[in-house]
């Protein structure tokens, strides 16, 4: 038997299957889905299998699959196919798709290890290496590079001699938990006897087999230890004469074992949630495949839709794959879904370490659970039964992945829906003007619910124009409206939620005598300042330094950080409300594990009057006792170079103004604002989703963005300007040639971050209608490209559907 396997090697020519024998003792172990390693040229890599057949096209004789690093596949037939699906879809390798489809933990790591050759003395060799071998047979590559990087090239020399050898390790990371039990190795009935054979002499183990008499359960070497106070060597005794057995199981690291979870039963619905819930039992029970578009204000009972959708679906026996963003997959959200399935739900996201990933993983793998919850990643889950998938907020950027693969979680979910012949729901208080355009031509089910429950009514918005409070002599980042409002809160013991959004509204230093800005010196985008540390860093590459006493253009001393972070508007907050408790959550404060939720709890349960943060409290926090919402700055991301800078300026004062009265107290909004009577911001303010769309689709119409067109951008990358913008000048020449003359090409053009990391970042735009020979096109592109300047660092990247235009 021969299995055709796609190996890690990520390139152009190696993006195709491979053949490998299957050696004939190995019987019928080999399935699709496992992972193996085999030799490569001269390494070994891991790689995946995709099939297995009797046929080969090879003439010479197959090199045999080397290891088994599998017991069972770790990916389906399913996610097999939609592997190479996305590949075609994103112009990824198919090998980064399936790397993309499996915890982290299960990626591979190679080890390169050099031993010297059969024959070679160690005098034979330079010193400088000879010396590395005088006690060791071998060493491993990364401890040359990492502690004798000047000695490299006298390795490659040596190696080049075949002096050394270099064989190549392929490391799998995964670290089962594993716990040490020991359990009676005869029957209970024979437990008396084998005291007697014992003998006095041994008390010690006789009262641990008396205590397997009483509990004849396999017991954790631990736990018997403390419990009968006696010792690992009397145990060691005991297994060595036969009577215990001691072995190792697997156990689950369980991030959420702490916590107990007060269970919730099915809400009886209200008229509009059955009503727009009908139509998705009805795909359940048909067994059909339909995407709906949920567009449900905020408070409108999304959730219990959700929650009783996916009831459903596990009375037939199948399962439920639920995406939420990730800054929303707090524990709240969390809870909501343990409460209702328990221990049926497996959690992923960002915060588990590693291991706890890969745990949870497992426990979908095994079948153990039912329901995963997670971010983006989790769209992957290796369920084979999927009843229904579910995307909240389906509008977020961060369900595409900015990286390669550049996948969309919603389209990956419409693809296994397809498969699975079950329903999609998509959503949203203000979907993405893509999905809510096809759900107007019925390419989507819509499913409006445009009302919260209980009559609650929507927050009223005030919005507030700084310009006008700057002209009036305020020149505090509060408003008079604000600042009473704040005040007013606290004397009434009410709370409330103060939302600052850090992008473009960040801390960067400057000069006010000439303008100046200190940027980043590898990659022309302003540094920001630190307080804590009082130095300035970039956030793209990490590059620090200190702050600056003189301004660099003009000596002036008069060189400061300038614009608010959270930090300062909690300093700021603490002067003019003396004695008001402040939770400040941002990328700072909640780095440490768990430090998210210890926060929102001091909030929660009041011993805090104002929760102060970023995008992470703009959604799925719900706190009865928060009567207002205050946004800062509204218009921090209008201005981000993006043809989205306004819906995402929709979406987001929306979901911030959705955090306020969601109970019995009527909740208030002051959005503050320089360009206050930007439609964005005004519509927001009415809770105008469908005036939005409307006016929105005219802009995009007009300069032929998405929905009506689609977009691919290209972006190059290299050390010399030059070189650049001559590879990027080509490819829009190739381009415009070959494509259609409805489609445009843009470009090329300097990036809006021009520079990162020391490379030079061009950019080219195509929009299109229909393309149908594009995908081959931009193949072509990268094949070319990479083989007529391999060696020389150029680097293409091409994002297929562009959700960030950096
Ligand atoms: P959304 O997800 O649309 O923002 P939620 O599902 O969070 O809305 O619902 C808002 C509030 O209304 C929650 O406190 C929820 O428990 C409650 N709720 C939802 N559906 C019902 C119902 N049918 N009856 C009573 N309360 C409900
Ligand atoms: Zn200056
Ligand atoms: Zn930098």
């Amino acid at each position: 038997m021969i299995a055709k396997i796609i190996v890690d090697v990520p390139s152009g020519q190696t993006d195709r299957t491979f053949d490998y024998d299957i050696p004939e003792e190995w019987g019928n172990t080999i399935e699709i889905g496992m992972r193996v390693v085999v030799s490569f040229g001269p390494r070994k890599v891991q790689g995946f299998v995709v099939e297995t057949t009797n046929d080969t096209t090879a003439n010479k004789k197959l090199k045999p699959i080397s290891e088994v690093l599998d017991p069972a596949p770790v990916l389906t037939q399913e996610l097999v196919d939609l592997g190479f699906w996305l590949s075609q879809r994103t112009l990824c390798f198919q090998i980064s798709a399936y790397q993309a489809m499996i915890p982290a933990a299960m990626r591979a790591s190679y080890k390169k290890v050099l031993r010297l050759s059969m024959d070679i003395n160690l005098d034979q060799l330079p010193i400088e290496v000879s010396r590395w071998f005088t006690h060791r047979e071998a060493i491993t590559w990364d401890e040359i590079t990492e502690t004798a990087p000047h000695h490299i090239r006298l390795f490659q020399q040596e190696i080049k001699k075949k002096r050394i050898d270099v064989s190549y390790h392929v490391k799998d990371h995964v670290t089962k938990k594993k716990v040490k039990v020991v359990k009676l190795a005869i029957e209970v009935e024979q437990i008396d006897e084998a005291i007697q054979q014992i003998g006095e002499r041994a008390k010690k183990q006789q009262q641990i087999l008396a205590y397997f008499q009483e509990y004849p359960d396999p017991i954790s070497v631990t736990h018997l230890i403390e419990r009968l106070e006696t010792t690992r060597s009397t145990i060691k005794g005991l297994v060595a004469k036969g009577y215990l057995l001691e072995e190792e199981i697997e156990i689950s690291r369980d991030p959420y074992a702490h916590k107990t979870f007060s269970e919730t039963s099915p809400l009886p619905l209200t008229p509009m949630q059955q009503k727009v819930i009908n139509p998705i039992y009805d795909t359940i029970e048909k067994k059909k495949h339909t995407t709906f578009l949920l567009h449900g204000v905020t408070g409108s009972g999304k959730t219990e839709i959700y929650l009783q959708s996916i009831d459903r679906v596990l009375r037939t026996g199948k399962e439920a794959i639920v995406l939420v963003p990730e800054i929303s997959l707090t524990p709240q959200m969390v809870d909501r879904f343990k409460g209702r399935f328990g221990s049926l739900v497996a959690v992923l996201h960002s915060g588990l370490s590693k291991g706890e990933k890969y745990d949870e993983w497992r426990k979908i793998q095994r079948n153990d659970v039912k329901v995963v919850v997670g971010a983006r990643s989790a769209i992957f889950a290796p369920f084979e039964n999927l009843g229904i998938i579910i995307i909240d907020e389906e509008h977020e950027g961060s369900y595409k992945q900015e990286e390669n693969p550049r996948y969309h979680a919603r389209d990956v979910a419409i693809y296994r829906g397809e498969y699975h012949q079950c329903p999609v729901v998509l959503g949203s208080a203000t979907p993405s003007l893509e999905s809510y355009a096809r759900a107007k031509k019925n390419v989507y089910h819509l499913l409006p619910l445009l009302q919260r429950v209980n009559e609650l009514q929507m927050p009223s918005v005030e919005i507030v124009d700084m310009r006008e409070e700057l002209r009036n002599g305020n020149r505090s980042m509060f408003s008079t409206v604000l600042f009473q409002k704040l005040n007013d809160r606290l004397e009434k013991g009410e709370q409330s939620v103060l939302f600052l959004n850090r992008r473009g509204y960040s801390t960067f230093v400057m000069c006010r005598d000439c303008g100046y800005v200190v940027e980043c010196q590898h990659c022309d985008i302003s540094l920001t300042y630190h307080r804590t540390s009082h130095s300035l860093k970039c956030h793209y590459c990490g590059h620090q330094e200190s702050m600056p006493s003189k301004c660099h253009s003009c000596e002036s001393e008069h060189i400061r950080f300038f614009g608010s972070g959270t930090q300062k508007v909690e300093e700021e907050l603490t002067k003019v409300l003396p004695g008001v408790r402040v939770v400040r959550m941002d990328v700072d404060t909640t780095r440490k594990k768990g430090a998210h939720e210890r926060l929102l709890q001091t909030f929660a349960s009041g011993q805090a009057d104002i929760l102060l943060g970023t995008q992470m409290i703009a959604k799925g926090l719900d706190f009865p006792k928060v009567t207002l919402v205050g946004v800062l700055a509204a218009d921090s991301i209008l201005h981000i170079p993006d043809f989205r800078a306004s819906e995402r300026t929709f979406q987001l004062l929306t979901q911030v103004s959705g955090r306020a009265g969601r109970h019995q107290l009527p909740g208030e909004v002051v959005i503050q604002s320089y360009t206050p009577e930007h439609y964005s911001i005004t519509l927001a303010g009415n809770h105008d989703f469908l005036s939005f769309y409307e006016r929105e689709m005219m802009v995009r119409k007009q300069h032929g963005y998405p929905p009506f067109y689609f977009l691919t951008l290209i972006t190059i990358s290299h050390q010399e300007l030059t070189k650049v913008i001559a590879v990027a000048e080509k490819i829009t020449t190739f381009l415009k040639q070959e494509l259609s003359n409805q489609t445009i090409v843009l470009g090329p053009i300097a990036s809006p971050i021009p520079r990162i990391k020391d490379r030079y970042r061009y950019q080219c735009m195509i929009k299109y209608k229909t393309e149908s020979k594009l995908s081959t096109l931009l193949k072509e592109i990268i094949v070319y490209f990479k083989r007529e300047i391999s060696q020389e660092q150029l680097m293409i990247s091409i994002d297929m559907n562009p959700q960030m235009l950096m």
